[in-house]
């Protein structure tokens, strides 16, 4: 079973858990591992950033 990437639109072997999602939705969009490493890494700055104010100057 392979799936798509909605960032890089590459095709990829999504892990058990994935593929079980993907079966019950096969519409859902996934992320490759990268794409969602990239993603993950950038949300937890995000989140890091809301507790310390002072980082988010930087957004400017
Ligand atoms: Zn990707």
């Amino acid at each position: 079973m392979k799936a798509s990437c909605i960032l890089c639109d590459c095709t990829f072997s999504p892990d058990p858990k994935q593929a079980k999602k993907l079966r019950k939705h096969p519409h859902r969009i996934f992320l490759c591992p990268e794409c969602h490493q990239r993603i993950r890494e950038r949300t937890l700055a995000r989140k890091s950033a809301e507790k310390q104010p002072s980082i988010r100057k930087e957004r400017h």
